[in-house]
């Protein structure tokens, strides 16, 4: 992925799209999220009428794209990835987000650069290639958890509970767990803010470990399938 992850908001709450960003683009409720359907267009069915999305810097441009041009599949965008961001970044000084800010030790407003990586973060996650290691690990494990199904989860819980796959039960459809796919690399960065936000889920999530984007091994593989089995 092509963004520069290497900023204090990442390095605090972890690279995903958590953080305080989550609950400030969120402040008139869920359906009113700023990064929503609502207020820019839906990145599902987006994929679906153009399914040569693979990149996120495809992804980018075509969110942007559909907000200036009249594209022949006929979804239209309320808003740029700057619009979103620009919004995201001015809700920072709604009275809740100063507080939501202030509960987090976040003594001033995220600046603009921080808001639009994150909203990047997001909206890239939509794409082949932000969903390449949670694609190739239902593909890894589905054989083992045969019992199961397994299923790329939508992105409120990836944002909110830090849950990649959703694990159910194939016969009573009933949630069991989740797994969230990681580089090992995540865990020197300190806090764990990923296993924080799995907490509040209230189903177990184990954590999938692979060396790197290069090699892409599983260094746990068994120890998460001995978690369903
Ligand atoms: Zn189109």
């Amino acid at each position: 992925m092509s963004l520069n992850l290497d900023i204090p908001y990442f390095k605090k709450y972890g690279e995903s799209t958590g953080g305080p960003l989550n609950p400030i683009s969120e402040l008139k409720g869920r359906l009113h999220s700023l990064t929503g359907a609502r207020y820019s267009i839906s990145l599902n069915k987006l994929k679906d009428k153009h399914p040569e999305i693979k990149f996120n810097e495809q992804m980018w441009s075509e969110v942007d794209r559909h907000y200036h041009e009249d594209c022949e599949c006929g979804l239209k965008s309320k808003a740029t990835l700057e619009m979103v961001a620009q919004s995201i970044f001015e809700a920072q000084n709604e009275p809740k987000a100063q507080e939501i800010l202030k509960k987090k030790g976040d003594k001033e407003n995220w600046d603009f650069n921080t808001v639009i990586t994150w909203v990047k973060l997001l909206f890239g996650r939509n794409t082949l290639q932000g969903q390449g290691m949670e694609e190739q690990a239902i593909k890894d494990l589905s054989t083992d958890l045969w019992r199961f199904e397994l299923e790329i989860a939508n992105d409120e819980l990836d944002k909110k509970y830090c849950v990649d796959i959703v694990v159910k039960n194939k016969s009573s459809k009933e949630i069991v767990g989740g797994i969230q796919v990681k580089p090992k690399s995540y865990y020197n960065t300190g806090i764990d803010h990923v296993t924080q936000a799995n907490k509040k889920w209230g189903h177990p999530v184990y954590h999938l470990k692979y060396d790197d984007m290069d090699s892409k091994n599983w260094l746990n593989r068994l120890d998460v399938l001995s978690k369903f089995i």
